[in-house]
């Protein structure tokens, strides 16, 4: 089962991705989650991520899309996997969807948690404190929603048209339980 969890930052993407993980026993890929590994590695590539990743902006295709396949290859991944925070952009969708076919496979569920502005500034400044992410300042907040609504929403009218029945909006207004809930019974259908 290879499933993707779509929407905009603060959304629970990484949250829920993890309970789904769990649940189904497949690994949760979180490729923001990678990025910040990476960035302990304090070498030239890591100190550009990081100030790209700092500003609230996307890291290259290119190496997301090196990321995401030298991940998948690993042999956990047999079995499927849970995308939270990839594809971003249309030139990762048409990368993931070719390097799927390519080796037979293809993505089971698209789960689009949507979610309302204000929740998100909210969802994100609690993070802040929790997490003392850098990339989490109330100023990066916008550039971040910004470059969602510019590079990544339109992947969702891309997944509404191609996957139709196995793409899903959900509300992720609502609290953790009820989200997990509501995104289960679309797996288990
Ligand atoms: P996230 O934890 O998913 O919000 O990711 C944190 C940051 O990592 C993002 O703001 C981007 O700078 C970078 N990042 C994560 N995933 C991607 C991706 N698929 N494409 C480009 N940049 C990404």
């Amino acid at each position: 089962m290879i499933l993707i969890l779509f929407g905009p930052p603060g959304a629970g993407k990484g949250t829920q991705a993890s309970l789904l993980s769990k649940k189904l026993k497949i690994p949760h890929l979180s490729t923001g989650e990678i990025l910040r590994n990476k960035l302990s590695d304090k070498d030239d590539l890591s100190l550009k991520l990081k100030e790209v990743m700092d500003s609230g902006n996307l890291v290259s295709d290119d190496i997301l899309n090196k990321i995401v396949t030298n991940r998948i290859k690993l042999s956990d991944c047999n079995n499927g996997f849970v995308l939270d925070g990839y594809p971003r952009t249309i030139i990762q969708k048409d990368f993931l969807i070719n390097f799927l076919n390519k080796i037979n496979l293809s993505i089971t569920l698209v789960i689009d948690l949507f979610i309302n502005e204000e929740i998100i500034i909210k969802r994100i400044m609690s993070r802040l404190e929790k997490e003392n992410r850098d990339d989490d300042r109330e100023n990066v907040i916008k550039t971040r929603v910004e470059k969602y609504k510019a590079e990544t929403q339109p992947l969702s009218e891309y997944f509404l048209k191609n996957y139709q029945e196995n793409y899903h909006v959900v509300d992720g207004n609502q609290d953790i339980e009820q989200i997990n809930s509501d995104i289960l019974k679309l797996v288990e259908k």
